[in-house]
């Protein structure tokens, strides 16, 4: 089933203890495209600039994502620029260049507005909730992702869109900030009164938190011995989270875990080299192979 993505297609400049790279592409829908294609066909919705070339464009060649709905704009592409330290999770941003995405307004062709699922990366809740508002009907589930930047900054429009949102996938931080609570269960349970029937907390390399009404599910962060570069983990782990729901009969809880651990295999393929270059050259045995791992990882008697 169609499976819709509205977020940044970006260049990043990328530095970690492992290199540094100055201008490659990223982007939260480019990661999250290519990773739940794997699973499922998608529909991208974004905006670059006359600085992406059809080589650029390569990235989403050959794999079941329609780009019909990337606009072109006069002007560059939305750059973003970070730095992390030896702990993946400590990231600084160097620069923010919103360029061509400072104008963008979301237009989705006629064809992707009855798409069953969508996913509203991490952009202005302002234009999240224009995206719903062009949809034929209600989607089977819509996920979410949101920032500080937007909690702090936008708070009026977000809660309009988390009353719309299935799934909330979030760091700890974040999660504490909306909620306002310390504990992360009761933060779930606020998180709950806004909208989300599930709220999934993500933790870098100490993996992700699924909380719903039926309970908690943890799947931890893969043992990898080689980190290059953890830009677009959350992404592709939201690909690979919203790619497995989409190409599934039914949203029940075993379906949902298992769509947790491929969440994590794609966010653990992610960071392994720079930018896209592990995420793009992947089989799918070798995500089938990941995923058998993770369950002999957490398997245990008693
Ligand atoms: P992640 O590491 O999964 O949080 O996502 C990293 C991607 O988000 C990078 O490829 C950036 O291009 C993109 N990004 C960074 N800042 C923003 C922003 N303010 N709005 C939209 N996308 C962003």
């Amino acid at each position: 089933m169609s499976l819709l993505v509205v977020g940044s297609v970006a260049f990043d400049g990328l530095e970690t203890p492992f290199g540094k790279v100055d201008r490659t592409l990223g982007g939260a829908a480019t990661y999250f495209s290519v990773a739940a294609s794997f699973f499922t066909h998608v529909n991208l919705v974004g905006v670059v600039g006359d600085d992406f070339s059809k080589a650029d464009e390569a990235i989403f060649r050959g794999r079941r994502i329609d780009i019909s709905g990337l606009e072109r704009a006069t002007g560059k592409t939305f750059f973003w620029a970070g730095r992390y330290g030896l702990d993946p999770n400590d990231r600084v941003t160097l620069t923010t260049e919103l360029n061509v995405f400072a104008t963008f307004r979301p237009k989705l062709p006629a064809a992707f507005c009855d798409s069953k699922h969508i996913f509203l990366a991490n952009i202005d809740p302002t234009l999240q909730h224009s995206v719903l508002q062009q949809m034929k009907k209600r989607p089977r589930l819509v996920g979410l992702d949101t920032m500080n930047y937007w909690i702090e900054g936008n708070p009026a429009e977000l809660r309009e869109i988390l009353a719309k949102t299935d799934v909330l996938m979030i760091n700890d931080a974040e999660t504490r900030l909306l909620s306002n609570e310390h504990n992360l269960l009761r933060a779930a349970r606020h998180i709950f009164k806004l909208g989300p029937r599930t709220l999934i907390i993500k933790r870098g390399e100490h993996g992700a938190t699924m909380v719903d009404s039926k309970g908690v599910f943890c799947v931890p962060g893969f043992p990898l011995e080689e980190v290059h570069d953890p830009t677009g983990a959350g992404d592709s782990f939201a690909g690979g989270f919203m790619g497995y729901l989409a190409g599934a009969r039914s949203l029940s809880d075993a379906v949902l875990r298992r769509a947790m651990v491929y969440g994590s295999v794609m966010g653990s393929f992610a960071v392994e080299r720079f930018g896209l270059e592990r995420v793009r050259h992947l089989k799918r045995r070798e995500i089938d192979a990941r995923a058998r791992h993770f369950a002999k990882l957490t398997q245990f008697r008693l």
